[in-house]
């Protein structure tokens, strides 16, 4: 059984207005091929999909030339044609050196935005289809922050996509991917799927699966998948900041061969979802950034820290509102990571900064209006670290306040990750992150931190909870809850 493995994924901020290039694409590991892509994320979806395709004997596995994530991580606007269809050019050319395949595995995302290209899972799905042909059987595995329709499945077999926010499971979606796709060759599965758009949009801050409503809406799926052997559930919550066609929550089930009991257990989640929309939409409180230091100080004045500040909204990793603010109100202890800024980065790489330099700079701020304005800052270099394709630099200022700059934005989803920089954790009262809901992975859902603030400007900027304050062009906010007057189903 040969079964041709494929990598293409961006979650796309289309508001951005630094496109996604071929360049943010090629560098060292990316475009990957062969052993060297089926090793990429071994602890997730590929990770998954391999360890239990490897386990039958009789598979080989074809690692096709693929991109990686851009290195500009989550932090850039629309794809350039040209990058998409180079890189999709060149996929295709070496899926179609290789041979015949029985099976495809497209590890994907399903928020990628690709200028003058609509659906662009659906698209690689269709084009691969074109080269394996109606016999083969096509799996691909999506995050919840896909946007996705119906479109994919007319093109590939499956979908798996991951339940939690966090993303806990994705190696578990690469496993059961793997699984179902040798079944299917094998004709013991004959995927039947179906696929409803819930007229519902939501910000990401508000999707974290750790509370209620949002965790019974995993739950739910997955006692639909206890109770039924060979029912898989999916629920994309959608990305709101794609300003694409398909955007929205979407519901996909999939059974052996029985279109009724899939349209059944769809139907049941998506209605489920409509009747708590209300809910959904109202169950995470996000502050304005002064109330939010605010509120920070009073909680370590109480003895209830450490603090996360998290401003959620900063969608380039630029912004200086909160580092503004937390100046402003002399709050101490914080370690800020990270303000990106390619400018004040390259600087500093050029000047060769090391632990120690004096440090005197204005950060972040300018790349647009959401970003604010630079900041500012007077301090000592406290380290200086290459790592990811960028130099961090760790500047210490005020009164026990730490700085980390980056060159691309940076989500630290896990409070251990800065001891790689040369940080002591334990020692700060105050955390300003730039993460939704990723960082709850470690410092929430780990007990680290006793305290979780989510602020964004008072101004609706591009990653805001105002989804009507966002010039969308190929979506009409009206047709969704909680913008206009919908009727559902
Ligand atoms: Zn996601």
């Amino acid at each position: 059984m040969r079964i041709a493995v494929l990598y293409f994924a961006h979650e796309t901020v289309t508001f951005l207005r630094n496109d996604t290039t071929l360049a943010d694409f090629t560098y060292e590991g990316s475009p990957a091929r062969r052993e060297a892509l089926l090793a990429h994320d071994a602890r997730s979806y590929m990770g998954g999909f391999v360890k239990v395709a490897r386990e039958h004997a009789d598979v080989e596995l074809v690692g096709i030339e693929s991109p990686l994530w851009p290195r500009t991580g989550t932090g850039s606007g629309w794809i350039t044609t040209e990058a998409y269809e180079t890189l999709l050019g060149r996929m295709i050319a070496d899926l179609e050196a290789n041979g015949r395949f029985d099976g495809v595995y497209l590890a994907l995302h399903g928020a990628m935005g690709v200028h003058g290209v609509a659906r662009p899972e659906a698209d690689i799905a269709r084009r691969v289809r074109a080269v394996v042909g109606p016999g083969a059987f096509i799996v691909g595995t999506f995050d919840p922050h896909g946007n996705e329709d119906e479109e994919f499945l007319r093109h590939a077999d499956m979908a798996f996509t991951v339940k939690y926010f966090p993303h806990y499971d994705s190696y578990l979606q690469g496993e059961r991917a793997a699984r179902m796709l040798v079944r299917a060759v094998r004709g013991d599965y004959a995927p039947k799927t179906v696929t409803v758009k819930v007229p519902i949009i939501s910000p990401t801050v508000l999707q974290w699966t750790g509370a209620s409503p949002w965790m019974d809406l995993v739950q739910r799926a997955l006692t639909w998948e206890a109770r039924e052997p060979d029912l898989y559930a999916n629920v994309f919550f959608g990305f709101p900041f794609a300003d694409v066609p398909d955007v929205g929550m979407t519901v996909q089930v999939m059974t052996n061969g029985n279109e009724t009991l899939a349209r059944k257990a769809a139907d049941d989640l998506a209605g489920w979802a409509w009747r708590q929309r209300e809910a959904l939409l109202t169950s995470t409180k996000v502050h304005a950034i002064a109330d939010g230091v605010r509120l920070a100080k009073e909680a370590i004045a109480r003895g209830e820290g450490p603090v996360v500040l998290a401003d959620h909204s900063d969608r380039s990793g630029s912004a200086t509102w909160l580092l503004k603010e937390i100046l402003a109100q002399d709050l101490s202890g914080v370690l800020v990571a990270t303000i990106a800024d390619a400018r004040a980065h390259d600087t500093l790489k050029a000047r060769g900064v090391k632990a120690g330099d004096p440090f005197d700079m204005e950060v972040g701020g300018l790349v647009d209006e959401s970003a604010g304005a630079p900041v500012r800052i007077t301090g000592t270099v406290l380290n200086a670290v290459e790592g990811y394709g960028q130099l961090w630099t760790v500047v210490q200022f005020g009164r026990g306040n730490v700085l980390v700059l980056s060159r691309y934005l940076i989500q630290v989803q896990e409070p251990w990750s800065l001891k790689a920089l040369g940080l002591d954790v334990t020692s700060f009262k105050a955390f300003a992150i730039k993460s939704r809901v990723h960082f709850r992975r470690g410092f929430d859902d780990s007990g680290f931190a006793r305290t979780i603030l989510l602020v964004e400007p008072d101004q609706p900027f591009l990653g805001t909870v105002h989804l009507d304050g966002l010039p969308y062009r190929n979506v009409d906010l009206r047709k969704f809850f909680p913008y206009g007057d919908v009727t559902f189903p």
